[in-house]
């Protein structure tokens, strides 16, 4: 874990709002964080560098998961005894208003120890709408001595009014030469290349290297570098099988927000900046970029950002994916 983070938090103790958003990119821990952010406030033996101890009453419940004064909030598909077997209910994707109304007596009895009151939401662009304007009605007339920790790498999806109840925490990107030892010593190879497609984030990178992401990268890569010469269907194709064959794994807006950080790399080269994500293909994306003029690239920027929501439910992944190919392709028209 990053200290820097870990010490603003701390910071904020001793004037907590009522609701913190941990706002930062994936995969940079934002849920672990937030766990022990809570656990260190629910301790009631607290050590002098804030961190819980760990042997209280208090740290042995929440190690356990049932203190009684902390809730966490998040998709059934994320909890840990999911049923997967044949012909049971998919688990929901989104925190669901059921969910919001069962924190009713939670938040009416008052905290069983004095403290605090945790209520932790993960990640919380996944409220569904009926569950956020119902969480929002409890914002906006929060109980005494209730906290609500919210996390999000996607807070643009939150309702403003959400946003504006909560005091943001953004969560910040440890520096690399942490990351990339931190990396080599966990046994992945390339952690540098990964580390940069992953914006920073080690955990996202981590996760990236060790779950087969490389083959559609890779790709994915080669082709965009392909410029004019791209075959926009063939790619759609093979990157719908590739979602396909990957059994949820890889989902369709990750190729999304892929393609979206090789369009920063073409801008940041265009303005004269080293690539950020791609680093093993700067030459070739400072090529590309020469050929591209600079109002295209702004209009197909927008267009992707559009997209990146399409992509949670789009109609037809192959026609969705056509459609973003074929509209790099027309980058290079001339
Ligand atoms: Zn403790």
């Amino acid at each position: 874990m990053h200290k820097e983070n870990w010490l603003s938090l701390q910071a904020r103790r001793p004037r907590l709002p009522h609701a913190l958003l941990l706002i930062g990119q994936k995969g940079l821990g934002k849920y672990a964080l937030a766990r022990e952010f809570a656990a260190s406030l629910l301790c009631e033996n607290v050590a002098p560098d804030g961190h819980a101890c760990g042997q209280c009453m208090a740290c042995n419940w929440f190690a356990q998961g049932n203190h009684p004064d902390f809730r966490l909030l998040q998709p059934d598909a994320l909890g840990e005894d999911v049923e997967t077997e044949e012909g049971k209910k998919k688990p929901s994707q989104q925190i669901t208003i059921d969910q919001i109304r069962n924190l009713d007596e939670f938040l009416g009895v008052g905290s069983h120890r004095g403290g605090l009151c945790i209520v932790l939401v993960n990640p919380a662009e996944a409220m569904n709408r009926n569950a956020a304007n119902s969480i929002l009605k409890i914002l906006e007339e929060p109980p005494a001595s209730i906290l609500f920790l919210l996390v999000s790498s996607e807070p643009s999806r939150l309702l403003p009014t959400i946003r504006s109840r909560c005091q943001a925490a953004p969560i910040s990107v440890p520096p690399t030469e942490v990351a990339t030892r931190a990396l080599v010593a966990a046994g992945i190879s390339d952690a540098e290349r990964w580390l940069a497609l992953s914006g920073g984030s080690p955990r996202f990178a981590r996760e990236m290297a060790t779950s087969g992401q490389g083959a559609w990268l890779e790709l994915l890569a080669n082709r965009l570098a392909g410029g004019r010469g791209a075959d926009p269907l063939g790619l759609a194709g093979e990157l719908e099988k590739a979602v396909k064959d990957s059994k949820g794994r890889l989902q369709l807006k990750q190729v999304i927000e892929a393609v979206q950080k090789w369009l920063v790399d073409l801008t940041l080269v265009k303005n004269g900046l080293p690539t950020r994500y791609f680093l093993g293909q700067q030459p070739k994306i400072t090529m590309l970029a020469d050929m591209i003029p600079a109002v295209r690239l702004i209009h197909f920027y927008r267009t992707m950002n559009q997209r990146r929501q399409e992509a949670e439910q789009p109609l037809n992944a192959r026609l969705f994916l056509e459609g973003v190919f074929l509209d790099y392709r027309a980058l290079f028209s001339r």
